[in-house]
């Protein structure tokens, strides 16, 4: 019988956020498979464990892919993490997640924290609808058209940076959405130096134009305003609407057309347009 590839959250930073599954899915499992051994060899020696490890990193996924994937078919189970946070959220583990479930192996979930959760849930941004970035390109191009395609953006919006970019980026940011769009900064989470600031973009970009920055940080930007309702009156949605049934469409649709975009609903502009046509 094959085996199972377990998808393991390791923690972003404190130790003791490392969940009992995640201790029993090392300890059950056959082998590790792991983004940096060395890491995950402290990770194992903390909770006592010995285990065979195989490396699976950026620059040799697909090739250890298959050979994990064999192993596993062949009957031995897996537990796969990396440095820190879940598998597959900007770490390895995406490719060999969907080359598994091709090939028809079960594919188990062991939870633990995400950076990008975790610094959402603490933002005090709007925490309803988001949207993940990830690491922001670095080539210039593809940035500046990254950036472009999320100008609309009305969700909240998560960006990792590496602490060395972290200045470049803001001002970036700051460039793209202006200076006065909110943004939270949360950085080592769940260490020593743990600090979350609610801020501007603007106020963030001149703080570490001023400052270095120093450990990992989430930026949880606010997304943009929803654009305000057209500044019409009734009379002229009604007045729009009128022009429409002269168009040919049906005074309900000419009534609901109208209204789009206005703070007012279809019934009203309809009411109005009646009531003009009774005088
Ligand atoms: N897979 C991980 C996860 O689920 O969060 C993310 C790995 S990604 C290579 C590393 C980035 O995550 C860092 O550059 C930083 O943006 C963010 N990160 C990880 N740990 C963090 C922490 N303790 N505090 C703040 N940001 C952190």
């Amino acid at each position: 019988m094959q085996g199972t590839l377990y998808i393991v959250g390791t923690p972003i930073g404190n130790l003791e956020d490392l969940t009992p599954r995640a201790a029993a899915a090392f300890g059950s499992a056959d082998f590790v498979a792991a983004e940096d051994t060395r890491v995950t060899l402290k990770l194992l020696n903390h909770l006592g464990l010995k285990k065979p490890m195989v490396s699976y990193y950026e620059h040799n996924l697909k090739e250890r892919g298959d050979y994990i994937l064999s192993r596993i078919e062949a009957g031995e189970s897996c537990a796969l993490c990396s440095d820190a946070g879940m598998p597959a959220i900007s770490d390895p583990g995406e490719v060999i997640v969907r080359d598994a479930l091709a090939r028809g192996i079960r594919v188990a979930p062991v939870p633990g924290p995400s950076a990008c959760v975790t610094a959402l849930a603490v933002s005090g941004q709007a925490t309803g609808r988001f949207v993940f970035e990830g690491f922001l390109p670095m080539n210039a191009r593809q940035r500046r058209e990254r950036l472009a395609a999320l100008a609309g953006e009305e969700r909240t919006v998560i960006f990792y940076e590496a602490p060395h970019k972290l200045r470049a980026t803001l001002a970036d940011l700051a460039a793209a959405f202006g200076p006065e769009r909110g943004v939270t900064l949360a950085r080592e989470l769940t260490k020593l130096h743990e600090e979350v600031d609610k801020t501007t973009l603007g106020a963030a970009a001149a703080h570490y134009a001023e400052n270095a920055p120093r450990g990992e940080y989430v930026l949880v930007m606010e997304g943009a305003a929803a654009p305000a309702p057209e500044a019409v009156s009734l009379q002229e949605a009604a007045q729009r609407a009128r022009r429409l049934i002269e168009e040919g469409l049906s005074p309900t649709a000419a009534a609901k057309q109208a209204a789009a975009g206005t703070p007012y609903s279809k019934s009203e502009v309809y009411r109005l347009l009646a009531r003009e046509g009774e005088t």
